[in-house]
């Protein structure tokens, strides 16, 4: 397995935690940001962000010592944070397990565990939140990735879903996702939750050096509500009015060095998804709309391109352009890897027919240039 990292698209938390490690503005690229190669995700500062959790400064700098020196991995996760549970080590063992489940998805098997711990809704509604996450990921890449596993860890006294995290090739599983859900976490907060398939896409697609790390963050900020649309989970006008609210999130800021030197929360949660939108609509202008980046992906996952194999990323993409026919993956990335690039989002939602309306709204425009484009994003298949 490989290093940390977090997810966090919702918020700019990261910031703090950022800053913490010593960030970027120190020099550290590369070093800090996942020693051990996992994803993280936490939706607000109240959770994942945590000392006690993921490590503030403290932690962050001892971890990068640790690292320096080859310290084993498993006193690494301890202090990472699955010590406060169990007193055991490694992400797979967060104490006793008090329930499991196994879901089918198709030639791929989901097993859910349960740790021991309180959930006001009970299991039954928590684990029909993980199948539904799961067959979004199994609706856009056409079949569940690996053999997984995922633990759920009741917080007691909390509620809403607090923090996941995922690791590659961990205990015999070639991927386990651990998600922290709050004691008292309601219904509504299960509907609204992204975190869950954030997750499991990360599963479907191979751990990268930590220079691209937000190529991992940015899929799964893309693909989440995309193959949520396709399972008609969510409706297309939300997932394009996020989209228009959050994009200009991952534009170049000031000092930019490009996307593979610039290691701010903005660039890697939605610069990286930048980098999926344009690539998808550029792969599906050459090709007359019949292939798009839902191709590429789905070449990668085919080629075992999965969490639990390290490749880098030119490999990954050249599978991507080989599956589309076209060379957008690699020349994207040649472009923006080591220089800010600004996308003009007004003119792209324009062609796409996506336009803000009343009161935070976006209407879809049907008789837009490239409606058909927006249309075949997230079109079942
Ligand atoms: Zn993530």
């Amino acid at each position: 397995m490989g290093a940390i990292s977090r997810c966090g698209k919702n918020s700019g938390m990261i910031g703090a935690w950022w800053k913490g490690l010593g960030g970027a503005g120190l020099g550290l690229n590369g070093d800090w940001i996942r020693p051990l190669g996992t994803r993280s995700c936490a939706k607000d500062e109240r959770s994942g962000f945590a000392p006690e959790v993921e490590g503030g400064a403290h932690e962050g700098a001892m971890r990068r010592r640790m690292r320096g020196l080859g310290v084993a991995m498993a006193a690494i996760t301890a202090l990472a944070g699955t010590a406060p549970l169990s007193g055991q080590r490694g992400p797979g063992s967060a104490g006793p397990v008090a329930e499991t489940h196994r879901l089918e998805l198709g030639e791929r098997s989901l097993q859910v565990d349960f740790a021991a711990g309180d959930l006001d809704l009970g299991t039954g509604s928590v684990l029909a939140h993980v199948q539904k996450a799961a067959q979004a990921v199994v609706a856009y890449y056409g079949k569940f990735p690996v053999e997984a596993r995922v633990l759920i860890v009741p917080v007691a006294g909390q509620d809403g879903v607090l923090q996941g995290t995922t690791w590659g090739g961990v205990r015999g599983w070639q991927g386990f996702t651990r998600m922290r859900i709050g004691q008292h976490t309601t219904q509504q907060e299960l509907d609204e939750d992204w975190m869950m398939t954030h997750e499991l896409v990360h599963m479907a697609f191979p751990t990268m050096p930590d220079d691209q790390h937000w190529i991992e963050e940015g899929l799964s900020t893309y693909v989440e509500p995309v193959a949520r649309v396709q399972t008609g989970e969510l409706k297309a006008e939300a997932i394009w009015r996020d989209m228009a609210r959050d994009m200009p999130k991952g534009e170049p800021r000031e000092g930019d060095q490009g996307i593979d030197h610039t290691h701010t929360w903005g660039r890697t949660y939605w610069g990286g998804a930048l980098f999926c939108l344009v690539a998808d609509v550029a792969i599906r202008r050459e090709t007359h709309n019949q292939k798009g980046l839902q191709d590429a992906l789905r070449a990668i996952v085919e080629r075992g391109g999965t969490i639990n194999h390290d490749w880098d990323l030119p490999r990954a993409l050249e599978v991507g352009d080989e599956a589309t026919g076209t060379q957008v993956l690699m020349q994207q990335y040649a472009a923006w890897k080591d220089k800010a690039v600004t996308v003009d989002l007004e003119k792209l939602w324009a062609e796409l027919g996506v336009k803000w309306g009343k009161g935070g709204s976006v209407e879809l425009v049907e008789g837009a240039r490239e409606a058909g484009i927006r249309r075949g994003i997230t079109e079942k298949r």
